[in-house]
């Protein structure tokens, strides 16, 4: 698609930016511009939220089968053409297409195949009372009804998977959407809007609205009519966002940035595969995923020796055009994005780290020359105060730092600003379970990395943000609940 000019979606029909304003977007593997976003204004963000009030009654009560085929329509459509999204998602965001087609398009499928599926076999509470001394029982019933229009605001490093994780409770929970994908990384979105047509969305009911943050997003936060804004992005942003919602008592859900630990203890299970899962819980995407262990803590019994079979597998990683199947990385999402990941290697090498591999930029040859790669780099030597081990750096840079024993590896892993999510190597079972418990992180995995079972509760403590995504969750964030009282 070339040079193709993206539509926001609003009330139904595909239209340009009111002021005809339009943003560059660019092909991160070559640097080049391959698509126009629209940069809408307030005056978009207004007619997409009266359009959606406009819906929100009728969607309201439509029954939950139709809405629950709507979503199923959606996800079936999108999986068709997944060849079409994945290399469109990799186009937009540098992403190996392989991974796009493993990992981005096929969970957005699950993402709203699992909320059609929950809705339709979602209940509420009842607490009985019993009549006790008074003789009078009473029954009470819980009602939870969606809260009318709400906003999605997603990020640019998995944008189908975080955009349909946000849209999709929403939608089946009853509620209408005004979203703002990210405008770094906006294609798959747009393209699922357009299908969102012949999915039989009525007008109105999801609306989707192009342009930069601080205008088009700040302005949805800001919103009356916006009843709660669920968003994933980084802290700053979502602090901002916490500030304008509050004043107006609007629900937030907010998943914001990590510094996750991977903690591996000298009676780990370190064959193949557990190897390749920790190498691939610092490199995946790039290392642009909120729950990377960019934080390798390792006992030091086994410092030494697992420091050369993971920096082995590390310079085997392949950092090449995303379009070739066998690259392990692609390349970082913008050239800002690129520089800010390159300063803080370079920061780490002036605070005393040492980089024992990779630590600078890639120069690829042919169609990607002017693309913004950097190599798999690995860095240790670094006090847990330092800022390589305190900093989201968002990008494929790892730091090892030894630990002598458990409660010196609690101490680094939760000597942090962030909460998200802990990665914990061992096989003894009284100590996984024991850590499990005092690590200060909403998510914690035990041998293994990144597995995800969509009902499960999903966020992060402290400056990770504040609520929960997944199952019921979700489903609770985007109902507000009431009790009924019968006294009999
Ligand atoms: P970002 O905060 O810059 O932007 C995220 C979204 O918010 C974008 O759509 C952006 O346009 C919008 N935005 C920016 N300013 C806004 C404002 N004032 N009001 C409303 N919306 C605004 O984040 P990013 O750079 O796109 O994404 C990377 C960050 O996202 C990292 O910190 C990463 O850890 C985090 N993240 C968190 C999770 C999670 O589940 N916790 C998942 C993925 C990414």
């Amino acid at each position: 698609m070339p040079n193709q000019r993206l539509a926001n979606l609003i009330d139904g029909r595909l239209q340009a930016p009111i002021r005809g304003a339009w943003l560059d977007v660019h092909e991160p593997a070559t640097g080049a511009v391959f698509a126009h976003c629209p940069d809408s204004g307030a005056a978009d963000v207004e007619a997409a939220v009266a359009a959606a009030g406009r819906a929100a009654a009728g969607w309201a009560s439509t029954p939950v089968e139709e809405r629950a085929r709507a979503l199923s329509r959606l996800a079936d459509m999108i999986e068709s053409r997944l060849e079409e999204f994945a290399s469109l998602e990799s186009r937009d965001s540098g992403k190996p297409v392989s991974l796009a087609r493993r990992l981005d398009i096929p969970r957005a499928v699950s993402n709203l195949r699992h909320f059609a599926a929950a809705i339709m076999t979602w209940g509420s509470e009842s607490h009985a009372m019993e009549s006790g001394i008074t003789g009078s029982g009473a029954i009470n019933y819980t009602l939870r009804q969606p809260l009318g229009v709400v906003g999605c605001i997603s990020p640019w490093n998995l944008p189908l998977y975080l955009f349909t994780w946000k849209i999709a409770p929403a939608l089946a929970a009853g509620n209408t959407v005004v979203a703002k994908p990210s405008e770094v990384t906006p294609c798959t979105a747009a393209l699922l809007g357009e299908l969102s047509i012949a999915a039989g969305f009525p007008p109105g009911v999801l609306n989707i609205v192009h342009g930069p943050g601080p205008t088009v997003g700040q302005t949805i936060v800001e919103h009356p009519a916006v009843k709660a804004i669920s968003f994933t992005g980084s802290t700053a942003t979502g602090a901002r966002i916490a500030s304008a919602a509050a004043p107006q008592f609007k629900k937030v859900s907010l998943e914001l940035g990590g510094k996750n630990p991977a903690i591996v203890f000298a009676d780990a299970d370190l064959g193949d595969a557990n190897m390749a899962a920790i190498v691939r819980s610092g490199f995946a995407n790039q290392g642009e995923i909120c729950l990377c262990g960019s934080r390798v803590l390792v006992q030091r019994s086994i410092y030494a020796a697992f420091r050369e079979r993971y920096l082995a597998r590390v310079r085997a990683l392949r950092v090449g055009d995303p379009n070739d199947m066998d690259s392990d990385l692609g390349a970082l999402v913008s050239r800002a994005h690129c520089a800010k990941v390159l300063g803080c290697i370079e920061q780490a090498r002036s605070d005393g780290g040492l980089v024992l591999c990779g630590g600078t930029a890639l120069s690829l040859p042919g169609r990607c020359a002017g693309g913004w790669f950097v190599a798999p780099t690995v860095i240790e030597g670094l006090p847990s105060a330092a800022p390589t081990n305190q900093q989201e750096i968002f990008g494929p840079v790892v730091s090892l730092i030894p630990f002598e024993d458990e409660d010196e590896a609690l101490a680094i892993a939760n000597d942090s600003r962030y909460g998200l999510a802990a990665s914990l190597w061992t096989q003894d079972l009284s100590r996984a379970h024991r850590l499990a418990g005092r690590l200060e992180f909403g998510i914690v995995w035990i041998n293994c990395w990144l597995l995800r079972d969509l009902r499960t509760p999903f966020g992060g403590a402290r400056q990770s943000g504040l609520g929960r995504e997944g199952g019921n969750e979700a489903l609770h964030f985007f109902t507000e609940a009431k009790n009924i009282c019968i006294r009999y």
